[in-house]
């Protein structure tokens, strides 16, 4: 079975002192249950958290690059983060496909890259709008996962997929529960045909799409939704730790 996981994405927001004392007062907040939680910080904060790390709250990086050293100014590596003491990278976000021009090939690398070395990897895929309304929305999500095509089965033991809708993100709409789950079950029978019916179910699919503490429990209850990557409510403690609590 998929494991239950809730991830934080905090964007580009935050000073360093708000963005310890919301790990802190996450680390208090969040129920002990048997879901995985991951904070996925902005890299300049992630040293000051894993130095206070707390084993209930995994720590991760929002990107990297693919190659592990050498001229690439600005750019911090999977090896690095990894030595930092890093355990999850979030990749293919739309934000970084939009705003970033990130490529199906780039984004390729940065998968291997950070799989080869034991980085578990929350990999993001979704349509726009014009896809959806112009029901091509499977065929997008197809096309993007099919840049797991190269992946090995044991390296998919540390992949999970995230369901953002771009309609969805930061945009105070949310897909239902009906239009979340029939693209959940779809991506769980495109694992299936990538890889194999035992990894598929053993993929955790999580929703992103202003998941939040009111909507969380109906999107969570359905058969395959195993959890939400939360961008926005994942900026205020006690609202992540009612997601947590919504399984
Ligand atoms: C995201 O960007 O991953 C996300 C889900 O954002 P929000 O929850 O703010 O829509």
């Amino acid at each position: 079975m998929a494991k239950k996981i809730v991830a934080a994405n905090w964007k580009m927001n935050l000073l360093k002192s708000e963005a310890i004392e919301l790990y802190e007062q996450m680390a208090r907040m969040i129920p002990d249950n048997d879901v995985q939680v991951a904070v996925f910080s902005p890299s300049i904060f992630l040293s000051e958290l894993l130095g206070s790390k707390i084993n209930r709250l995994a720590i991760g990086a929002q990107n990297f690059y693919f190659e592990d050293k050498g001229a690439f100014t600005g750019e911090v590596s999977a090896v690095q983060l990894q030595d930092l003491g890093c355990s999850h990278v979030i990749i293919g976000h739309s934000e970084r496909r939009i705003l970033f021009s990130e490529s199906d090939e780039l984004i390729q690398k940065k998968v291997k890259a950070a799989l080869d070395i034991g980085l578990k990897v929350i990999y993001c895929c979704g349509e726009s709008l014009e896809e959806r309304e112009s029901n091509s929305h499977q065929s997008k999500i197809s096309s993007q996962l099919e840049t797991l095509n190269c992946l090995a089965s044991d390296m998919v033991r540390h992949l999970s997929i995230a369901y953002e809708p771009i309609w969805a993100i930061g945009t105070g709409l949310t897909a239902s529960p009906q239009q979340a789950e029939e693209m959940h079950q779809f991506i769980r029978e495109e694992l299936a045909k990538l890889f194999s019916s035992e990894l598929a179910e053993n993929t955790s699919i999580l929703y992103g799409g202003s998941c939040n503490e009111k909507n969380a429990k109906d999107l969570f209850q359905c058969p395959n939704i195993d959890g939400g990557l939360i961008g926005g409510a994942s900026l205020n403690a006690e609202t992540f730790s009612k997601i947590v609590d919504s399984f």
